[in-house]
């Protein structure tokens, strides 16, 4: 397997993966972007020949570290390259720079276990144009749309017309139940606060505003192709429950675990045989509480522009994915306070115009339009 994006949440989970089953997985090429460091030490953990890095810069430390064993790759390109050798690509990079890895393991026919939602977000035609490269095969990492993976099992027909809804359920994040008025007041530290989860700085945030949930509405769309009005939100603060499929006639099946990203990486690198090993179980004979509630879509305005990108089609997901990226930066930076993030990305949306995107290059200036028309929206 193939690690992009080695040295982040998803991707030290995935080596705790590797190296509780070093009999079954085999780690040949890692990329990360910073931290160094760390790769380094992955590289010499693995005895890896071949790694990634974002700079020329990064390639002449990162060489200082290794020594001269192994090949260097750099960029977009090099992100690309490092899928040849393997079997299974995981792509755990953050953002819109996953989608080189997204693109690149797809149409070279392997299996890709999917974190990053981003990428297939944002270039969802793109996508299923080479999904059907014979060998090809997405996995989805992404907890939620893992259990959805799960539940539909049962169902075989292309579109899935047995199926009624999805229900994702989403933990509420750290703000559940706050008013508009109280949201005014949160800070950057409330805002990486996850109740149930403990991710990267991006998702962590995205999950605060549920752009995260909305994200992952169009992101079950798109794999599944379920369209969106079959894909229901569902808040349960628990995060036992991690999504539910409910077929026409009424049965819902739901995949219930502790809440471990370990479980899903498992299940997307050996799928059809699961893992040996136990990531957390639930224990029964206490007592387990699991609540459900509607999301509060008023306060919490993220949701329905997600909604209204699936609905535009095109390259409106895009553009939100983007304008997104841009928000969560500023705020992160402190040049945003929290409840700018969510009008920010809907200003950049009210300048939408409509396209297809037909080509990898409609992708890349749609991208840098949303991402300009956002920045230029973010107080000096
Ligand atoms: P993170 O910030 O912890 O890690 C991101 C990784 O990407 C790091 O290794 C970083 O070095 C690398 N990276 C960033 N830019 C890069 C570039 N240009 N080239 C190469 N590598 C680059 O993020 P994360 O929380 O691990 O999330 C990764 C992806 O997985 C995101 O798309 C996120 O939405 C998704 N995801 C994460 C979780 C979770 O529990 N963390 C759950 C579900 C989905
Ligand atoms: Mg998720």
């Amino acid at each position: 397997m193939a690690l992009l994006g080695a040295t982040g949440s998803i991707g030290t989970q995935t080596l705790d993966v590797v190296r509780e089953e070093r009999d079954r997985f085999e780690l040949v090429a890692v990329a990360g972007g910073q931290r160094l460091a760390e790769l380094s030490a992955i590289v010499k953990e693995f005895n890896l020949e071949a790694v990634g890095v974002v700079s020329e810069r990064d390639r002449d430390e990162l060489r200082a570290l290794v020594g001269p064993g192994p090949e260097i790759v750099i960029g977009a390109e090099g992100l690309a390259s490092l899928s040849s050798s393997a079997d299974v690509v995981v792509n755990a990079v953050v953002g819109f720079a996953g989608l080189p890895v997204t693109l690149s393991a797809l149409a070279a026919g392997k299996r890709l276990a999917l974190a990053n939602k981003e990428s297939l977000i944002a270039a969802a035609p793109l996508v299923q144009a080479v999904r059907d490269t014979p060998g090809a095969q997405i996995l989805p990492i992404d907890s939620e749309h893992c259990a959805i993976h799960q539940c539909l099992v049962g169902s075989v027909e292309a579109g899935h017309p047995d199926v009624a809804f999805i229900h994702l359920t989403a933990s509420g994040g750290p703000f559940r139940g706050m008013t508009k008025e109280q949201l005014s007041h949160v800070t950057k530290d409330d805002a990486l606060h996850h109740p149930t989860w403990l991710m990267g700085p991006k998702i962590t945030v995205d999950s605060s505003t549920l752009m995260n949930k909305g994200l992952e509405v169009l992101e079950a769309s798109a794999l599944f192709g379920i369209e969106v009005e079959r894909v229901n939100v569902v808040v349960h603060p628990q995060s036992i429950v991690h999504s539910m499929v409910e077929y026409v006639d009424g049965a819902v099946l739901a995949q219930l675990s502790m809440p471990d990203m370990r479980l899903p990486i498992a299940y997307c690198l050996g799928s059809p045989v699961r893992s040996e090993h136990a990531w957390g179980r639930l224990d029964f004979s206490k007592n387990l509480t699991l609540e459900f509630e509607a999301p509060d879509r008023e306060a919490f305005g993220a949701l329905d522009l997600a909604y209204d990108a699936a609905r535009a089609g095109g390259a409106a997901p895009a553009w939100l994915s983007a304008a997104n990226e841009v928000a969560v930066e500023a705020f992160l930076q402190g040049r945003l306070v929290w409840s700018q993030i969510v009008p920010l990305v809907a200003a950049v949306m009210d300048e939408y115009v409509e396209d297809p995107l037909a080509t990898l290059e409609d992708l890349v200036e749609n991208d840098a339009t949303a991402r300009r028309l956002a920045h230029g929206m973010v107080p000096r």
